[in-house]
């Protein structure tokens, strides 16, 4: 199959068999992001059959239109959306869906454009923003949440430390939602890439302590994104576990008065839907590799939780390398010195100049932050059938 034309991040025309195809056809010189819809529905499915609640997924991670579609597709009713923009996306793709805009700081412009476009769901974290809304958007059929923050265990990035009130504060919030007549509900997120089921745990408890003591019976539990990605070989996602784990100690803790639960999955549900080739400018002087992507483009987030380990190299014939695994330092194609992958990456020694580094698992959180520094981060998009080089 030939592609007629790969236009920059938009979709080629044609869906070819598998990456490898058409690496060795196309030569591409800038890195190339393949896209799996079999791969996203697949995820999809596990989180609408096995997580006990409704389905919502987190649109920063990749509010690409393939994405947003194949969710869809695969019977995913809610977006979790942090902007204008993140709503208006998903109001022209999905008029009907459920939006929840759960970031807890918006000016009064931002929510006056929630409340224009039908959004139903608010999360709250201060005193400050909370009166904001109880001003700007009527209660009827209303839910806010109530986002409060724990210290963290078992994350790779802390996300309490820019959001989330103290036990306190939320007991004091929750009083205030329920008596403004708004649908009471409580939410966190327990960080992101969240390998260890428990992380879970202790936040579904303290939740239930924060809803008795503000003498609350709260109609939901949003129990936030924070599912891990497959991105150490070693390493599968536990989703089944962390599943059972969240159903379990809702029973326990709340009891009589469990509330629905919501979730709200970034990684989780995009991290398979994309791999990535980036291609071999240079191995200077035999040992350093100087890659065509970079912690400025489609790799930024490797900068910020480490390395992907899924990494396979072809030739440019789209021979798969079998040389013996060493650890090489990499760095991408800008001149500043930050942008080098962390740590040291396991490559084959027989790699050389033109081949292809395949990353498993990029669809999170790499098209969105890759950025344009020094005339780079020219991304195409190619959709295959399946990943499998
Ligand atoms: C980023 C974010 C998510 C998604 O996080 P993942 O780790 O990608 O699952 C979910 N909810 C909120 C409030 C977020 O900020």
């Amino acid at each position: 199959m030939l592609a007629e034309r790969i236009t920059p991040m938009g979709l080629s025309k044609t869906i070819w068999t598998n990456p490898t195809e058409f690496l060795k056809h196309q030569q591409p010189e800038n890195p190339v992001l393949f896209f799996a819809p079999s791969a996203v529905q697949a995820v999809a499915r596990r989180f609408l059959a096995g997580f006990p609640g409704f389905v919502t997924y987190a649109v920063k991670s990749n509010p690409g239109e393939e994405m947003i579609e194949n969710l869809l597709a695969a019977g995913v009713k809610g977006f979790d959306c942090a902007s204008p923009f993140e709503i208006d996306l998903i109001r022209r793709l999905a008029p009907d869906a459920a939006i929840h805009y759960n970031n807890p700081v918006r000016s009064r412009t931002e929510i006056a454009h929630g409340v224009a476009r039908q959004v139903k769901s608010w999360s709250v974290d201060s005193h400050s923003e909370l009166a904001k809304l109880v001003e700007l958007v009527p209660a009827e059929g209303c839910e806010i949440s109530v986002r409060f923050k724990l210290p963290v265990a078992g994350a790779a990035y802390n996300f309490g430390a820019k959001f989330g009130a103290t036990e306190d504060v939320a007991v004091e919030l929750l009083k205030i939602v329920a008596a403004a007549g708004f649908i009471p509900s409580i939410t966190f997120h327990p960080g992101t890439q969240c390998t260890d089921p428990n992380a879970w745990a202790s936040y579904i408890r303290e939740a239930a302590v924060i809803a008795r003591r503000a003498g609350v019976k709260i109609a939901r539990l949003n129990v936030g994104g924070g599912f891990p990605s497959h991105r150490a070989v070693g390493v599968a996602p536990q989703l089944d576990e962390t599943f059972a784990t969240i159903d379990r100690v809702a029973a326990e803790a709340f009891g009589a008065d469990r509330p629905g639960l919501v979730c709200e999955p970034g990684r989780a549900m995009c991290g398979d839907a994309f791999t990535l080739a980036a291609r071999v400018k240079a191995v200077r002087d035999g040992t350093h590799i100087f890659l065509n992507d970079g912690l400025y483009g489609s790799l930024f987030e490797l900068g910020q939780i480490g390395i992907i380990d899924r990494i396979s190299v072809l030739t440019p014939d789209g021979t798969l390398r079998k040389g013996a695994i060493h650890s090489r330092i990499c760095f991408g194609p800008t001149c500043d010195s930050v942008d080098r992958l962390p740590g040291e990456v396991p490559l084959p020694d027989d790699l050389a100049e033109g081949d292809f580094v395949i990353f498993e698992g990029m669809g999170a959180y790499s098209t969105v932050t890759n950025s344009r520094f020094n005339g780079f981060g020219e991304l195409a998009l190619v959709t295959v059938l399946g990943q499998k080089l």
